[in-house]
């Protein structure tokens, strides 16, 4: 779907008119592309943790050019700043402050991370309320960055252990990286004793099957096509009216189509008989596939009530019960469901969508140790405002408004989902489990 307004306002018309009527001016975001380097520019460095100076340890082995000081007209990429030590309100102060100039002098479509102690890691009030203090931060530095510049922050869910810092450093990798330039004002908390495979940083899905639900359009189409282009095989499913559309998606990466409506009791049997029939066993698995009856509560049925539930929360309480421990789970199973703003803040005509994509947050927290046990992980992601057929039958007026309120004020595109969904069934993301990222720009409307 395209954004006529964004496509005008980056005409030098367009830029004169939003600079004297002060409208919003979107600026076109700079997406991944794996030809190119992962970490796009140079990194300006503030921190003084033993865990902050493995990170930047780690980057500089693998080539990063990481400064502790910036020339008068140095533009860098990204500011990494490191408050995971402070335990008072004055050490968070000079913490943060002394990025100030490097803030100001991050670059179009830049970065800022912040790397903090998450709150249950820490001991007593003050260094508790320092850390929960960080989270402010960040947030309200989100919605203050232009140009496409994002800031997000890093949580150490547990002290480092030994010099091994791979997970928390590739999830700095993942902030400093175009997969996330969607993702703002957001919190990842990682185990950093998580150390993961070495990432094959091209293909890092090489030798995986992976499973997605609602891949004949939309954003599992998109999910399909990264999660194949990152090396995984990909096994599509969606409901036989979608079959025509559905082949066509795995004809084009070379995957298998599998035609179940999710709901039906068996779909579980079937998804496991069409891969027992290949010799395959599901290392990830994205459950994408959903919908919407929106309407408001009281003038809801409840045939529009009790659908939505069954696809987008029922169908993968069902699939989740059969699938671990099966003999088609994979040995490390990873696996993402799909949320939505919607399921975090409430949206009007929306209770029983709402009540799917939160229920699925619960899904995941309360199945966050049982993927562990069987050494794997499940996170959900959750999308904001994104250009798909879904959001293209929202009325003009609503849609252009949803559309602006986030701190990037553009929708985000299927990929931008795809591409953080690639980053948590990687063995990067080891050290993620049971979280909920957004991936909505920073809606700056809900919670
Ligand atoms: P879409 O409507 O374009 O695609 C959904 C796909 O799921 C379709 O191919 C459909 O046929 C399939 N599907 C529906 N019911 C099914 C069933 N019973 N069995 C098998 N397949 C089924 O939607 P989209 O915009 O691409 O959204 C994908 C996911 O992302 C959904 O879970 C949606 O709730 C979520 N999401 C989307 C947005 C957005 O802005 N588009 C925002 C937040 C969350």
């Amino acid at each position: 779907m395209t954004d006529r307004y964004s496509d005008f306002i980056n005409t030098p018309i367009g830029k004169k008119l939003a600079g004297a009527l002060g409208l919003p001016a979107p600026v076109p975001l700079e997406r991944y592309n794996p030809a190119e380097p992962q970490v796009p520019g140079m990194i300006m460095a503030i921190g003084e943790s033993a865990a902050f100076e493995q990170v930047v340890a780690d980057l500089v082995a693998e080539h990063v050019d990481v400064r502790r000081n910036l020339a008068p007209r140095d533009r860098p990429h990204a500011v990494l700043i490191g408050v995971d030590h402070a335990t008072t309100v004055e050490e968070l102060e000079h913490g943060l402050m002394q990025a100030q100039a490097a803030v100001k002098s991050v670059a179009r479509n830049g970065r800022v991370i912040v790397i903090s102690k998450h709150p249950e890691l820490a001991t007593g009030i003050e260094e508790h309320a320092v850390a929960v203090g960080v989270t402010g931060f960040v947030r309200s530095l989100a919605h203050e960055l232009r140009a496409g510049a994002t800031a997000n922050g890093v949580q150490l869910t547990a002290q480092p252990s030994s010099g091994e810092l791979t997970a928390l450093t590739q999830a700095v990798r993942f902030f400093l990286s175009k997969r996330s330039v969607f993702v703002s004002g957001q919190f990842l908390p990682v185990d950093p004793n998580q150390t993961g495979a070495t990432v094959d940083r091209v293909h890092p899905l090489a030798g995986k099957v992976a499973l997605v639900t609602g891949a004949a359009r939309g954003i599992g189409a998109e999910i399909a096509r990264t999660l194949s282009r990152d090396g995984a095989t990909v096994v599509g499913i969606d409901i036989p009216a979608a079959g025509d559309a559905l082949a066509s998606v795995c004809n084009e990466i070379g995957g298998l189509a599998v035609q179940v409506d999710i709901t039906a009791m068996d779909a579980p049997e079937k998804i496991f008989a069409a891969l027992k029939q290949r010799g395959l066993k599901a290392d990830i698995v994205v459950h994408n596939a959903g919908i919407t009856r929106d309407k408001l509560f009281v003038n809801m049925d409840a045939m529009q009530f009790n659908s939505v539930l069954e696809v987008n929360l029922a169908a993968q309480l069902r699939f989740n019960k059969a699938f671990l421990g099966s003999d088609v789970q994979g040995d490390a199973p990873r696996m993402v469901t799909l949320s939505s703003t919607s399921g975090i803040a409430g949206n009007r005509g929306q209770t029983n969508y709402a009540v799917s994509k939160a229920g699925v947050i619960g899904l995941v927290e309360s199945s966050a140790a049982d993927f562990a046990a069987a050494g794997g992980s499940i996170n959900a992601v959750a999308p904001g405002f994104i250009e798909t057929e879904m959001t293209s039958r929202i009325p003009f007026a609503t849609r252009e408004v949803a559309r602006r309120l986030n701190s990037l004020q553009q929708g985000g595109k299927p990929e931008d989902v795809a591409e953080v969904i690639a980053f948590l069934v990687s063995d990067a993301a080891a050290g993620v489990n049971g979280q909920t990222l957004r991936v909505c720009g920073q809606n700056l409307v809900g919670a």
